[in-house]
């Protein structure tokens, strides 16, 4: 059904000719009786008054019949207008109009439900008003139906099915005609409402939550400076609830009481607009009487008109950044004071152009004493040096080592120990970090020490020489008798005159061989105990070995042991001094001799072994002897330690300080079979790195 047009008025009702009729009826009646009644007395000679009198009456009668008449037709055509005009207002209204059984179901219903809901009116009739209700708002439903029911009128909003399968809104008013077991229903489409209110509601549930989510105390104060308003975080803030707060007049309950006179400052130049854009800090008593540092931001509470009601603030609390901005300006403080402090010169530099970023006191005082004003200062390790180039490094290669080294300064002769690192500077550059200690003193007292330790060992060489001089002596006594024999054979040969050619070559051979033989032991003698700078140089420990046996075999023959040797052929060459590492091979094997003194002649084998580990040749002399006792380990090394008669006790220590020197390690352990063994290990050659001493 068509809905009519809001301006469509039902038509003038015509008037009828019975009506028409009567009112000139009663007009006619009401002149008669006019009339009649104005005639003069002699108009009616020849009738009586009872018949005037009678007459009157039946006109009086009949205008009374036709007004009465015309007024029952009045009403009833009034009644029908009113029925018409209903239920023109029925039809046309834009609200759904329904009668519902007092169940609640439908039976007549107007054509604004087809606008609405966009259902026909005959479709529904006979349904229950249950049966287009959002199944979420059925208990609204029942709920109105029961108090309708039971003879209240109710006002219920739910969601009712549209013809499309949507739903809208409606607010129904009903009220309930027990007497006719109906109930009449007006429903209003408050969807669009709905929604508004809604979209309000999930605005201000939004709003709420934001605002007791920020971490920020805001407070709104009127331009009295009466707080309006107050969100979570500040109530958390300062420790009171926003009823306590709301309300509330300066001066507020969280100034610390010592500070009212510099909070009521503070209010007048919000109040006066005159806070600093930057914001103001003050510090607030919570509730719990611990004082906060915070921070406020102020800005004008303007209103929906535009017009300004007062002042918001946002407070943050800004006592951890107070206390961590101290204790960073602490940190820093003991940095520079320990960087200013130090010795060591320390600079910065940009790794790309080498610009000084900052430098130490130390730095300058080098700087000044060098007579130069950049880094340069300091000695500077060739670009070569490096690992890579540092000046194109960037973000992602750092942090680095870059160099880590002694350098000598060319101009004034200062040792440097530099340690160098690539980093990440304050503000994300690439920079190198360096800390040069002057090691100069340290550079001479180690040389002092090695000239001395050279001294000490080439002192200890000779004594050893010494102790063994009657042993020397009596090795070169054969060789030396020999030749004299030999030599005395030919002599008498050739005075004789009765030789053979071959006999005299013969003899002089034997002679020259016994020669080189104590030849040899003369110049080992000689090699031993010469006055040399240590030189280091590639050197096989085999023949180190053989060298070291050629004295030292001879004193070990003379105490009664045997030395038997395990040196493989292909051990690689190692940089070493020949002569030191031989000194420390006859300290070795003359200990172990004198240290089997006590065992009989067959059990007195030494056993001097040389293999190669992962990163370097280990040497070992092994024997059966005393072993060293576990009270005795701790001094073994140490000057002067010595358990013998006529011991001086600084072979193990000069032993040490050789292999030291050489980058190895020298130690006991106790030999499984009786005894002791003595190792030292002699880095590679390759695990020397560039500390190669020639
Ligand atoms: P010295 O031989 O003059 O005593 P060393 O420094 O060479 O000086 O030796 C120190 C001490 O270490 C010796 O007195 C001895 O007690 C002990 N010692 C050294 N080598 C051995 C060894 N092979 N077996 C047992 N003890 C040893």
């Amino acid at each position: 059904m068509k809905p009519r047009d809001n301006n469509e008025h039902p038509p003038p009702s015509p008037r009828s000719p019975l009506s028409s009729a009567l009112s000139i009826l009663m007009l006619a009646a009401v002149l008669g009786l006019v009339w009649f009644a104005a005639l003069p007395a002699e108009a009616f000679k020849g009738g009586t008054d009872p018949l005037r009198f009678t007459l009157i009456i039946i006109i009086a009668l009949v205008a009374v019949a036709t007004w009465g008449v015309l007024l029952a037709k009045a009403q009833n055509q009034r009644a029908g207008q009113i029925e018409e005009e209903r239920d023109l207002f029925f039809r046309l209204s834009l609200d759904i109009f329904g009668v519902l059984s007092l169940s609640g179901h439908f039976e007549r219903l107007n054509p604004a439900l087809v606008n609405i809901l966009g259902l026909k009116p005959e479709n529904i009739v006979g349904m229950s008003l249950l049966d287009i209700v959002h199944a979420e708002d059925l208990g609204i439903a029942r709920k109105g139906l029961t108090a309708l029911a039971n003879g209240r009128p109710s006002q219920f909003e739910l969601r009712c099915r549209c013809g499309d399968g949507s739903y809208r809104w409606l607010n129904w008013s009903a009220n309930p005609l027990l007497e006719e077991s109906r109930i009449y229903a007006v429903a209003h489409d408050v969807t669009g409402r709905k929604a508004s209110e809604d979209a309000l509601r999930t605005e201000s549930t939004f709003r709420k939550a934001m605002e007791d989510s920020v971490l920020t105390g805001l407070r709104a104060i009127d331009r009295e400076g009466r707080i309006i308003y107050v969100n979570h975080a500040f109530c958390e803030l300062v420790g009171y609830s926003a009823e306590e707060l709301i309300g509330q007049k300066p001066p507020f309950p969280y100034w610390p009481d010592k500070e009212h006179a510099q909070n009521w400052y503070k209010l007048h130049l919000c109040l006066a607009g005159e806070a600093p854009t930057q914001g103001m800090e003050l510090r607030v008593r919570r509730r719990n009487g611990k004082l906060l540092d915070v921070r406020l931001h102020i800005s004008p509470l303007i209103d929906a008109h535009g017009i300004q009601t007062g002042w918001m603030t946002a407070m943050t609390d800004i006592t951890e950044q107070g206390r961590a901005r101290a204790e960073l300006q602490a940190a820093n403080d003991r940095i520079t004071t320990v960087l200013e402090g130090l010795d060591a010169a320390v600079y910065v530099a940009e790794a790309s152009s080498g610009t000084l970023l900052y430098t130490n006191r130390a730095y300058e005082a080098q700087a000044r004493f060098a007579g130069e004003t950049s880094h340069i200062g300091l000695p500077q390790p060739e670009l070569g040096d490096y690992p890579v180039d540092p000046r194109k490094l960037n973000a992602r290669d750092v942090p680095r080592e870059l160099f880590d080294g002694e350098l000598q300064h060319p101009a004034t002769g200062q040792w440097f120990h530099l340690r160098e690192r690539a980093l990440r500077w304050v503000d994300g550059r690439v920079v190198r970090l360096a800390v040069a200690t002057d090691v100069s003193a340290l550079k001479r007292a180690e040389e002092l020490n090695r000239a001395q330790e050279e001294r000490l060992a080439r002192t200890s060489r000779l004594i050893t020489m010494g102790e063994m001089a009657s042993t020397l002596a009596h090795e070169l006594n054969q060789p030396l008798s020999a030749i004299s024999n030999y030599s005395m054979g030919c002599v008498n040969r050739l005075k004789s005159g009765n030789y053979k050619h071959e006999d005299i070559l013969g003899a002089m051979e034997k002679a020259s061989a016994q020669a080189a033989r104590a030849g040899n032991i003369v110049r080992r003698v000689r090699d031993f105990v010469r006055k040399s700078e240590p030189r280091r140089a590639l050197v096989n420990i085999g023949q180190i070995a053989e060298e070291a046996l050629g004295i030292a075999g001879i004193e070990a023959r003379r105490l009664g042991a045997r030395v038997s040797t395990n040196i493989p052929g292909d051990l690689p060459l190692v940089m070493a001094d020949r002569i030191m590492v031989e000194q420390v091979l006859m300290n070795l094997i003359k200990n172990a001799a004198e240290a089997m003194q006590d065992l009989p002649l067959d059990e007195r084998q030494i056993h001097l072994r040389a293999r190669l580990t992962a990163d370097a040749i280990e040497v070992s002399v092994s024997d059966h002897g005393c072993g060293v006792s576990p009270e005795h380990l701790e001094n073994l090394f140490s000057p002067f330690f010595t358990t013998k008669q006529d011991g001086m006790g600084m072979g193990l220590n000069i032993c040490r300080s050789i292999i030291e020197f050489h980058k190895g390690r020298l130690w006991v352990d106790a030999n499984p079979a009786g005894g002791s063994i003595f190792t030292f290990t002699l880095p590679q050659e390759k695990n020397l790195g560039s500390e190669h001493d020639t």
